[in-house]
């Protein structure tokens, strides 16, 4: 990758689109990273702060150099390079090619520029962004469920650059699909809902590599046939029963040392943001179920005179997505540096507000422990 430093001669300097700078009193500089917000505060000598109208991407840094006062050429010019490479180490100032230097093919480059430059901002250099995108191409998601929830998943990941999926699900697009499912089509109905989120899938990445099962998982099934080489399980599934469901599939997350995202967005589970659950640093998904056990133990409602339920929850289709969503930040931010925010998190529709509260391991889990 072209540093400032090693290559002079070549690197352009180009201050970036999303970053706003302002002159404060003095010789201070605020940086603003328009994606996140962030700011940088930064003390400048005037010729310094001049210097960045220069960052145009069209001339070479030893151009530039040749711009700065002969009266006091060297100090001049060895505080214009270290003023770069400082700028240059937070992802403020890259080379006019940067994204065409990553080492993706062309047409991905094109796909996510938007999100490479995200990713910039959080990780301050091209070679993070490198580190980050090649750990999301090189991962293989098992997607557990692609209904009103795991189909917006199919949505988004493939949108940030995920490529490679094993898709199971043993239903079929209905007639309800259509207001909840992000593959929504009238002439979809009928279909193998996994056929329906493969399709949607290429539609974003033609060369995404997708495996389909159009099988339910039940107590029975052989994981390790269909989700062995799975590097992320994400649980979007909500029968038979989410809860065993979760427990079955982060047991095996957590034997294959992987890390398996529970979620939420449906049913009874309506503003609940999921859960990414990691040995080592998350409580498992025995610890999360025993914690449930024992909150609602005290509570003892009567059996329910509707046997059949399914069709009375709520099913808005912003709450499927607001979980889904959520779970693709939940995944990039670990991506990026391993953060994990282990907090359940519950929106509150009406109040608009979230709620997050603790769950912990509990002691001598053998999942948590177990070496
Ligand atoms: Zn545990």
């Amino acid at each position: 990758m072209k540093t400032p430093t090693c290559s002079p001669e070549t690197f352009s300097p180009l201050l970036r689109d999303g970053v706003d700078v302002y002159f404060n009193q003095g010789d201070e500089v605020t940086f603003v990273y328009l994606a996140t917000r962030k700011r940088l505060y930064v003390a400048c000598e005037g010729f310094l702060q001049d210097s960045l109208a220069w960052l145009t991407g069209r001339s070479t840094l030893t151009e530039l150099l040749a711009r700065l006062p002969q009266s006091e050429n060297q100090s001049a010019q060895k505080k214009f390079l270290s003023f770069i490479d400082y700028l240059f180490g937070r992802g403020i100032v890259v080379d006019k090619d940067w994204i065409n230097d990553l080492p993706f093919p062309p047409d991905y480059l094109l796909r996510l520029e938007r999100h490479m430059n995200f990713l910039l901002d959080l990780c301050g250099t091209p070679d993070g962004v490198v580190s980050v995108q090649e750990s999301v191409c090189s991962c293989t998601v098992g997607l557990v469920g692609v209904g009103a929830v795991g189909g917006w998943l199919c949505a988004v990941l493939p949108m940030m650059g995920f490529g490679k999926f094993i898709l199971i699900d043993p239903a079929v697009v209905g007639p309800s699909s259509l207001s909840r499912h992000a593959f929504h089509r009238t002439d979809l109905v009928g279909m193998p809902k996994v056929q329906a989120a493969e399709a949607f899938i290429k539609a974003v990445d033609l060369s995404a590599d997708v495996r389909t099962h159009q099988v339910a998982v039940i107590p029975e099934t052989d994981l390790s046939l269909i989700l062995g080489d799975a590097s992320i399980i994400i649980n979007t599934a909500d029968e038979p029963y989410i809860g065993h469901l979760n427990i079955v599939l982060g047991r095996f997350a957590f034997r294959k040392g992987i890390p398996f995202f529970a979620g939420g967005g449906f049913d009874a589970h309506l503003g609940c943001a999921g859960e990414l659950l990691v040995k080592g640093k998350t409580p498992c998904a025995d610890c999360y179920s025993a914690y449930f056990k024992q909150a609602v133990a005290d509570w003892k409602p009567v059996t329910h005179p509707v046997h059949f339920r399914r069709n009375s929850f709520g099913g808005l289709p912003t709450l499927a997505a607001f979980s889904a969503f959520s779970a693709a930040i939940a995944l990039l931010r670990y991506f990026i540096d391993g953060s994990i925010t282990s907090d359940r998190t519950e929106l509150y529709f009406q109040a608009y507000k979230q709620e997050h509260f603790k769950i912990s391991k509990r002691e001598n889990c053998k999942f948590c422990n177990h070496p």
